[in-house]
């Protein structure tokens, strides 16, 4: 068995490399310290829908009830073109039934809280300002070389550092590639005074390379993105926010443009969207890969996170009851490799069909949707994202 005291060291603090760490303490490791690059906590990005899959892992984690108090909970996911026809709704609902968990928009700041108020009370450290440079293989473990002339040696080390320039897979894939979608999203979070959301009930507006979506969190909370298919470095990168979006989105619902207006300029990010090529193999030494450095999905998959938050559970249960690392690494990719891969490719389908500006597709896409049978819709995302789920 692996000993309970042997040195584990993640590198990143992101929802992977935090909920991980919780994990691996609630399985009696209690060796455990986190490094990231950034100089304290900060969240990039407006929220993230918490689907029942993560939920019921999140329940295990004993993180639930509080994620429950900050969240809300949701019904049901609407599709309308950007002229307003309905296209159909998604019983959320129904999805929830087939897991056996509810569905939870949050705010990402304040699920990191949650997090990072779990991650003390169990006093795990995380060494901030500490930017991983590389990893040296030593006989039985490895050595993490940092920017700030630091190095740490661990006997487990999981590359927790997302997707955009993982050393972890850098060490274990030898290559580090993210493939450009061919599409930019908006994204923005917006409190309001008045109450400006229908709780419970996320808007999906699909145009023609164009798409906009708006995830309530309270009546007077929500968050929302706006993407678009652009090439990388588009002048739009350099520009205002708020007056791109209104050029782009105000002619659509009058819902968009009443969010665009609310949400403050400081609170709109632009991002160039990402995603990676599955890789089958995900660890080399005792360095293994989880989240976005092992699998990143497009946010058209909606499980990012919730993937990054399975990958933590399943590889604590592995590294507690496994005989080696190396069984526990390869079982651990063995569970998680087929669903993680299922959900990348369901997103790139959903991603190329949104952002596709091809009119005579985007009409046929829109009519297959009116037409689709939801309820099958929700059974078959219920019965992909419940796949492997502790009971
Ligand atoms: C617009 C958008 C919307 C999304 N919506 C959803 C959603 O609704 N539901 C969902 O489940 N997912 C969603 N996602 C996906 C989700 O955000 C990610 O998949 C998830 O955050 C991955 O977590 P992670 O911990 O693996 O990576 P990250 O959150 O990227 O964390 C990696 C951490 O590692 C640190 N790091 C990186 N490099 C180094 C280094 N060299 N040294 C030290 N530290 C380092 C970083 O600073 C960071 O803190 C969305 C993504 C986007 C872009």
């Amino acid at each position: 068995m692996i000993h309970k005291h042997t040195g584990i060291v993640i590198l990143g603090a992101g929802v992977a490399g935090l909920t991980s760490a919780i994990a691996l303490h609630q399985k009696g490791f209690s060796k455990i310290t986190i490094y990231e690059r950034r100089e304290t906590a900060t969240t990039l990005g407006a929220g993230l829908v918490l689907w029942a899959n993560a939920s019921k892992i999140l329940h295990k984690l004993n993180l639930l009830s509080e994620v429950a108090k900050l969240a809300g909970e949701i019904y049901e996911m609407q599709r309308w073109t950007q002229k307003g026809t309905h296209l159909g709704t998604i019983d959320v609902q129904d999805i929830n039934k087939g897991i056996g968990s509810k569905s939870y928009a949050i705010s990402r700041f304040d699920f990191q809280q949650i997090l990072l108020k779990k991650i003390a009370e169990l006093h795990i450290p995380i060494r901030y300002s500490h930017s991983v440079l590389d990893l040296v293989t030593q006989e039985t473990s490895v050595t993490v070389i940092f920017e700030n002339q630091a190095s740490v040696n661990a006997s487990i080390l999981i590359g927790a550092d997302g997707r955009m320039n993982s050393i972890a897979r850098k060490y274990v894939n030898r290559e580090n590639t993210p493939v450009y979608q061919n599409f930019v999203n908006w994204i923005g979070i917006i409190e309001s005074e008045q109450p400006i959301f229908t709780e419970h009930h996320v808007l999906d507006f699909w145009g023609c390379g164009e798409r906009f979506g708006i995830v309530p969190i309270t009546k007077y909370k929500g968050y929302w993105a706006g993407g678009k298919s652009l090439p990388r470095n588009s002048p739009l990168k350099q520009k205002n926010n708020k007056t791109e979006l209104l050029k782009i989105f105000s002619s659509w619902s009058p819902k968009i443009k009443q969010v665009i207006e609310g949400t403050k300029e400081q609170d709109i990010r632009y991002l160039e969207v990402f995603d990676h090529h599955p890789i089958s193999n995900w660890f080399r030494n005792n360095v293994c890969l989880i989240g976005d450095s092992a699998h990143a999905a497009l946010p058209t998959s909606g499980q990012g996170a919730c993937q990054a938050i399975e990958d933590a559970w399943h590889l604590a249960a592995q590294l507690s009851s496994a005989h080696t690392l190396e069984k526990a690494f390869s079982q651990f990719q063995k569970i998680r490799f087929p669903k993680t891969t299922a959900i990348t490719m369901a997103g790139r389908e959903l991603g190329h069909s949104l952002f596709n500006p091809d009119p005579e597709w985007c009409q046929q896409r829109n009519e297959n949707a009116m037409h689709a049978d939801n309820r099958i819709t929700s059974q078959n995302i219920a019965q992909l994202w419940s796949k492997d789920l502790p009971q």
